[in-house]
């Protein structure tokens, strides 16, 4: 699933890409994609400008020029390549009045496109009650420690994981993260040492800016805007590294289930 460095890295090149342009039509491939109804939903896009491409945790969210914002989830397989050639995966076309334009593909079709409005947003977003951006200057080493102060009981990797605890970490994330403080996934938070807490922090915003200066990770379908692969593939240290010797000390990397997700790590490495 794409994560923070992979839905910022889609936000960036928006940005440079689609920002300003105008709407010509949008075809839509998929209906029940549009979570919306249709008919408003195509009268709401079609002449309005882009104004802005933000991110919230792992959602997108389009500023458009009339008094509407697209909010899109990507979740496991979206894609949004601009001008990429339609597949048969394909649920949405933007049609800009330039002659480019913006396909929004999903192979397995658990993402989705929502129209809010603008005044409404800030309401939306607050229902979803996600947690603090790891790469903003508020997600502070004295606010982390606050918060796991609070969870005493969890374990840090589904903690981690917890889109109302921090926003935006996912599987991939987590498992690298815990890699590089050194501590294992099943840890429960009131069993962390301050070392800990600031490695662990520390990691966060490391591996996050990293990964996101690679353009991601393309680990299953994940693509940029361009249709290529994220770079930080061969940067990774324990995910999906099951079996494999662990860069540092050679021993097996474990894989554990945790909360119903696996997690992968080094049982000499982490403690
Ligand atoms: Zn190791």
């Amino acid at each position: 699933m794409p994560e923070l460095p992979e839905v910022e890295t889609i936000k960036r090149q928006l940005n440079r890409k689609i920002k300003g342009k105008k709407i010509k039509k949008v075809e839509v491939l998929l209906p029940r994609f549009v979570k919306y109804p249709l008919k408003k939903f195509k009268q709401i896009v079609t002449g309005a400008k882009i104004i802005n491409i933000n991110r919230r945790a792992k959602l997108l969210i389009v500023e458009l020029s009339n008094e509407y914002c697209l909010v899109i989830h990507l979740k496991l397989t979206g894609q949004l390549v601009f001008n990429g050639q339609p597949t048969k995966h394909t649920h949405l076309i933007y049609y800009f009045t330039d002659g480019s334009q913006l396909i929004h593909n999903d192979l397995r079709q658990f993402g989705f496109v929502k129209v809010v409005p603008k005044k409404e947003l800030t309401d939306f977003l607050n229902k979803e009650k996600y947690g603090p951006e790891p790469l903003s200057k508020e997600f502070t080493l004295k606010l982390f420690g606050e918060s796991l102060n609070k969870r005493k009981g969890a374990k840090i990797k589904p903690l981690l994981m917890d889109q109302r605890f921090l926003a935006g970490i996912g599987n991939l994330y987590s498992d690298e993260v815990l890699f590089f403080a050194k501590v294992l996934p099943t840890r429960r938070a009131d069993s962390l040492k301050l070392e800990e807490i600031k490695k662990i922090h520390q990691g966060i915003k490391k591996i996050l800016s990293l990964a996101t200066s690679y353009r991601g990770s393309s680990v299953d379908n994940y693509v940029d805007t361009k249709g290529e692969k994220g770079d930080f593939v061969p940067l990774i240290k324990v995910y999906r590294r099951e079996g494999q010797p662990c860069f540092v000390c050679q021993t097996e990397i474990k894989r554990l289930k945790i909360g119903g997700r696996s997690a992968h790590f080094c049982p000499k490495c982490q403690e």
